[in-house]
Formats: structure tokens, sequence, C-alpha cells
């Protein structure tokens, strides 16, 4: 039960013990939750808190954390996300993903704004979280099974009020991206969680809750959110093409800037890429539009292929099953997207890795033959990967273990072990400096530069310039940072800045919060995320691109380290951790 003076959070974390079978609820001090404010912000504070950053991910010892924030189960648009938190086994340093739906909702329902798991189940179980209620169960008949039969399972045992986050077999095969499925139709794709999850034998965990966050000024709050509802409707990104194509709008626009990943990286262009994009998605395998918890957005897209029903592709799916491995048909880029769901796999890594696999057999370097565009051999390796059969156990465990096995790690299109994502970084400068500076390697969510490089939102800039990007990236990072501990969706970018931010947030919680308060907040984690990326054995020498891509990233490099206060080696100074208040050793 929630009882203290908190608006917006619940003050609550439930920490639940595998290896002990124990849990306990306890309280979250209102200092730390100001600093912080909730999401991956809180969840990264726990981890550098509670784990050694040395630690093998796969140990009992790494955490998985799912962390809702003040923001989240209000009406305030996209409140129904979940940030998950956890050291990576696919870049070995601190990991964070928000994901789509509404498990925050019913994990703050349920009176806990953040949900710690430890220690490792001697068996399979799932987590079962009813209001105050918790217990840990057996779940030996769920182990094996894909996603969407573990969802269709639980919601027939416990009724549809429940939201789930389950793992597919991949997770339970410590594929090192494996994904965590929340709900049917979102996952948190990248870095491998689902793999840290199954390396608890955790398979599942379900929550449902009737708690109602309290809002310190709801009318203030509510006069703020019609406007900003009008304004949603009239902005061309978030209503016209993300509402009526979803994110597959990007990629006829991507591939005329010459900077759709084709044939890993050896192509920024690809001829085909009219048969998969959104305007040939929404004309053959479109079903309808899908939003989650409160969103007039509705990127989200439920799709058919041969009486089958799925989610996506989106965007970078359709880049990394398509035209990254020279497939040029919407349908099968979906099945492909469909098999990937069910087994719980992240599409930007599988494709990524599939793709370094095909330039290695080109090379004549792979023992086995699998040609560019070979959708039956894509398929076959898919589910090789998923159960570790023949190539397919070096391809769970990524590009860069797989290009380096073959001695040939330049075919190996990715940034501390993450694969790329599908905006080629020679046609965007910032982007390229962002993808070499992301604490979690290969992202582009972590500062998307494509704003103001290609989309030309808020503005346009040169984007073959290296000019004034530095200090771009390191605001938008810090600005992500802070949206991703809101725990709000990053699209809401597009159109509200931190002002809007810090009154949605002062309006919820009561506390002031100001556009100062929240951009300086993003700086703390960004910074808080590299001490641990650090000590976990990453430094300056990992800000890098792949050699391919012949970026001349130096300079910028400098300046960035310069501009956030970092010694030249890129590790925070004594003056900037003090001021951010932070270990300074
Ligand atoms: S914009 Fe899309 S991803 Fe974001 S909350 Fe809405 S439906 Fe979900």
């Amino acid at each position: 039960m929630v009882t203290n003076n908190l608006h917006g959070w619940t003050g609550k974390c439930l920490t639940v013990d595998l290896s002990k079978k124990v849990f306990k609820k306890t309280s979250l001090e209102r200092e730390i939750l100001l600093q912080y404010m909730g999401g991956r912000g809180l969840g990264v504070r726990l981890l550098w808190e509670l784990v050694d950053p040395k630690t093998d991910p796969y140990t009992p010892e790494n955490l998985l954390v799912l962390a809702t924030g003040p923001l989240t189960a209000t009406q305030i648009p996209t409140t129904g996300r979940i940030s998950i938190i956890g050291k990576s086994p696919l870049t070995n340093g601190v990991f964070y993903s928000s994901c789509g739906g509404f498990f925050g909702v019913s994990l703050k329902q349920a009176g806990f704004d953040v949900l710690v798991i430890r220690g490792k189940s001697e068996r399979p179980v799932y987590l079962y979280v009813d209001n105050d209620f918790v217990e840990i169960r057996d779940v030996s008949h769920l182990w094996g099974k894909t996603t969407k039969d573990t969802l269709k399972i639980l919601e027939k045992d416990l009724g549809k009020d429940f939201e789930v986050v389950c793992i597919g077999p991949a997770g339970e095969n410590l594929v090192r991206y494996a994904c965590i499925a929340c709900g049917p139709n979102n996952f948190a794709g990248r870095g491998g969680l689902g793999a840290v999850m199954g390396s608890k034998n955790l398979k599942a965990i379900a929550v449902r809750g009737t708690y109602k966050p309290k809002i310190a000024k709801e009318k203030s709050l509510n006069n703020l959110l019609e406007k900003c509802r009008i304004r949603i409707r009239w902005n061309p990104i978030l209503d016209k093409a993300l509402s009526y194509y979803g994110t597959s709008a990007l990629v006829n626009l991507i591939n005329e800037h010459r900077i759709l990943p084709t044939k890993n990286f050896q192509q920024g262009w690809f001829e085909h890429a009219e048969k998969i994009s959104g305007e040939t998605l929404k004309e053959t395998i479109f079903v309808e539009k899908r939003s989650c918890y409160n969103c007039p957005i509705a990127c989200k897209r439920k799709t058919k292929v041969n009486d089958v029903m799925g989610e996506g592709p989106e965007f970078e799916t359709i880049g990394s099953l398509g035209s990254m491995l020279l497939i040029d048909d919407i349908k099968t880029v979906a099945e492909i997207n469909y098999l990937c769901n069910e087994f719980g796999l992240d599409t930007i890594s599988t494709g990524g890795t599939i793709a370094c696999a095909m330039e290695l057999s080109e090379k004549g370097l792979l023992e086995e033959k699998i040609n560019w565009g070979d959708v039956e051999k894509v398929k076959e390796l898919v589910i090789k990967t998923v159960y570790k059969k023949g190539l397919g156990k070096l391809l769970a465990e990524g590009s860069r273990f797989l290009a380096k096995k073959y001695g040939c790690e330049e075919v190996s299109m990715q940034v501390k072990g993450l694969e790329l994502p599908m905006y080629d970084p020679r046609g965007v400068l910032g982007q390229a400096l962002a993808y070499a500076t992301s604490n979690r390697g290969g992202c582009h969510l972590n500062a998307y530069m494509i704003g103001v490089e290609i989309l030309g939102y808020p503005y346009l800039m040169d984007r073959f310039s290296p000019v004034n990007k530095p200090s771009i990236v390191v605001y938008m990072q810090n600005l992500a940072a802070a949206i991703d501990s809101m725990v709000l969706c990053k699209f809401l970018g597009f159109e509200f800045d931190e002002e809007t931010f810090a009154n949605f947030l002062s309006y919820v919680t009561g506390e002031n919060f100001s556009q100062e308060s929240v951009i300086s907040i993003g700086e703390r984690i960004w910074n808080l995320e590299r001490l641990f990326n650090f000590k976990a054995g990453l430094n300056g020498k990992t800000d890098n691109l792949p050699k391919r891509f012949q970026i001349p990233l130096q300079k910028m490099l400098e300046e960035y380290y310069l501009v956030r206060k970092w010694t030249v080696d890129g590790f925070p100074t004594p003056d900037k951790l003090k001021s951010l208040g932070l270990p300074v050793k």
C-alpha cells in the first residue's frame, strides 16, 4: 500500500531475490528520485550501487531492473512505457531499454516505481505481482515456448487485466541479443536484456494493480495537456508521417538521402527500397494502427502475411532484415520480423549479424555459403541462432564475435558490440558522433541527430559538416537520458522541448523542475553511465566507428569531450563529477 506524501512517484521499490526466493518492499529516498527521476536514471543508479561493473552479465549478481517514471500511468501521452536496465551481455556495459506498451502502468498501479530482480532461480519461474501480493511461481510448462504462446497461456491462466513481460527461447538459450516482449506488440529489443532475464531462469513477469498515482496540480496539468493534444495533431511528423505510415515512413526518405544501409553497409542506397517502403507496407500487409497506453500518435502497425497476424515491421527492422540482406519483399521482411518477435530476438542485431555472415561468405571466409537475399537461408539462420545450432552458435554471439572469429573484424558493423541502426553515418556526421559516443553502443535513440540532419527538426543543419555537431550531440544525449527517466516516448521530442517536460514534471510531482534541471538530470545520468562503463572496461578507445566508414572522428571527439568537460581520454573530470553530485573516485 502506498502511504506517503509523494505525488507522481509511489516511492516504493520491490526487490525480488530469485536465488533466495524472497522479496522485500523498500522506500525510495526522495532525494534520489529528484536526482534521477525514475526509469533509466533510477535503474542506472541502482545498477551503480548494487552491481560491480566487472560482473559477468550472466551471473546472478547482475540485476534486471524494471522502472517506471514519475509521469507513468498519468493522462500525459505515452506514459505506459517501462525502462529495463541491466548490464549487457552484448556490450559488457551498462544497458537501458525503453519499451512501449502498458506494463509501466500496471507496475505503477501495483504500487511500485521500480522492480529489481537479482539472483538466479534454480528452476524456471515467473513472477506474479497482484498489487502488493508477490509470488514466485513455477513455469516449467512455459519454458521453451515462444513469446506469443507464453503470453496467450498466461492470459488464459490469469485473465486479461495482467500486463506481462516475457522472453522467448532466444532469451532462455542466452543469445546475446535476445529481447524482452512487453505484451504482444512491444519489445525491449536491444542489448540482450532478454538473455539476462533467461540467465536468471525468469520466463515472465505478470503484474496487475489498482493504485492510482496522485497528481499534485491536476488543473494545471489538464490545461497544459489540452494544448499538447492540439500540438500533436498539427505536428507533421507525429500526426502525418508516424501516425499514417508508422516509422516505415522513413524508408524512401532515408534511401533518397543515400544513407539506407544496404548489403551490410557496403552501400547507402537500395535500388528496391520502394518494395519495402512504408507506402508498400500500407498497400499490402497493413491491417490497422496500434498504440501504446494513452498515445494519440499510434505509430505501431498490425500487419498480416498469409493469414498470419503480427507486429511490424518498423523502419529499423525493414532496413536490418531488408536492405542490409538485399531482401526486397515487404512480406518476407514481415515474416522474418514475426519470427524474431516470437523467438525473442532483437531484429537490428539479428539482421546485422546475418549481414556480417553474408559478407564473410562473400569473401570466401565462411565454410557455409550464404547468398545475399537468400530468404530461406535467413529464416534457417534465425532458428539456428535461437537454438545455437551449427553456425547459429556463432551468430548467437553477435557480429563482433563472428567477424573476429574469422579474422575479419571490419565486416562487423557495430559500436561497443551493438549492431548499428539503419542510418549510414557517412551521410550524417552528427549521427556518426552520436553512434560513437553512445553509452549503450551503436544506437540512434541516445541522440537522434537525424532530426536536425535530415528531417529539419527543429531546424536543418548541414549533414556533411562537423561544425557545431558535438555540442548538439551532448545536448541531445542529455535530453534523451532525461526523457527515458521520466519514461516518456522519445517521439514526443518532435514537438515538445524540456520546457514542456519540466512543466509535466512540476505539475505531476509538485516539485520544482526547470528546463535547466531536466537537462542537468540527464547529464548526471549520462556521466554515471560513463563511470559504470569505464569500470566495466570500456573507455575512450571504444568511442569509435567501424573502419569501413573512414569518418575522421578525432576532431569531433576532442570537441565532444571538451563540451562534456571530460579529459582527453574521455573520462569525466573530478570537477564535472562533483558538480553533478557523482562520486569522484
Ligand atoms: S509514438 Fe508509438 S512507440 Fe511512442 S508511445 Fe506512441 S505508439 Fe508507442
